[in-house]
């Protein structure tokens, strides 16, 4: 079984927001941008990873954002140096297409070499992890911590990429008559959710039309956000 995270899904709970594992994958991040642009980004083990996996567009951003350009500029010139090669090779493949042999196949060939370049992400593959962690963190409580269940209960749910992702563990981990259980628990929570969320977010569009502008609440204020989140995870919230 993967390593338990019962702290940090314990405090992400404690937030109260639309989605302790948005709070949870945020977390991680912002400390591996933190880690990447300080303290472990000249590491002999993580630069073996960072030169051959790279990182993916979102998070070359992130880095790029954060205060250490020389240090960015150190570990991307020796991961293009590894990857030069499979360039290389990739732009030469697309190049024998342009000559006229066998030329879907080999501009097929290219594109996805090229697609895997961009996508792989060391970053990714540890927030991966991170994340397999936190949803099996979350059904262990549900089994095993009987003060876990009313935490959960007055919860918001999950957003739909992280309920969905959470669906695929718990098919995997739990057998039928747990799986159920989670589903009878779950599927109400986020209908309940998707419900004060419809209701929140007309309340905010009427905010925008009320001849007093009044400020409404907090939770009608922060509606259009919350709903972008719901359904689309915190990486797209708006800040
Ligand atoms: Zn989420
Ligand atoms: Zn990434």
């Amino acid at each position: 079984m993967a390593k338990l995270e019962i702290s940090k899904v314990h405090d992400a709970y404690a937030e109260e927001g639309e989605c302790p594992l948005c709070d949870l994958r945020e977390a991680a991040e912002a400390n591996y941008i933190h880690s990447f642009t300080h303290s472990r980004v000249m590491e002999p083990n993580v630069r073996v990873q960072t030169n051959r996996r790279g990182f993916c567009p979102a998070h070359l951003a992130l880095l790029y954002a954060a205060d250490n350009k020389l240090g960015l500029g150190l570990v991307l010139h020796t991961h293009l140096q590894e990857i030069l090669p499979r360039i290389s090779a990739a732009l030469e493949t697309a190049r024998s297409a342009a000559e006229g042999r066998r030329e879907r196949e080999r501009a097929d060939a290219a594109a996805r070499e090229l697609a895997a370049l961009r996508d792989t992400c060391f970053i990714c593959d540890l927030l991966d992890l991170d994340m397999e962690r936190y949803r099996s963190t979350i059904l262990y409580l549900w089994q095993k911590d009987p003060d876990f269940l009313p935490i959960i209960g007055a919860s918001r749910g999950f957003c739909l990429p992280h309920y969905l992702e959470l669906l695929g563990t718990a098919e995997r981990s739990l057998d039928t008559k747990r799986l159920s259980a989670w589903l009878g628990l779950t599927v109400p929570l986020m209908e309940r959710s998707f419900a004060t969320l419809e209701h929140d977010l007309l309340d905010f569009t009427q905010l925008h039309h009320d001849a007093n502008r009044s400020m409404g609440s907090d939770d009608v204020r922060t509606a259009l956000g919350r709903t972008i989140q719901k359904l689309a995870g915190a990486r797209f919230r708006p800040s």
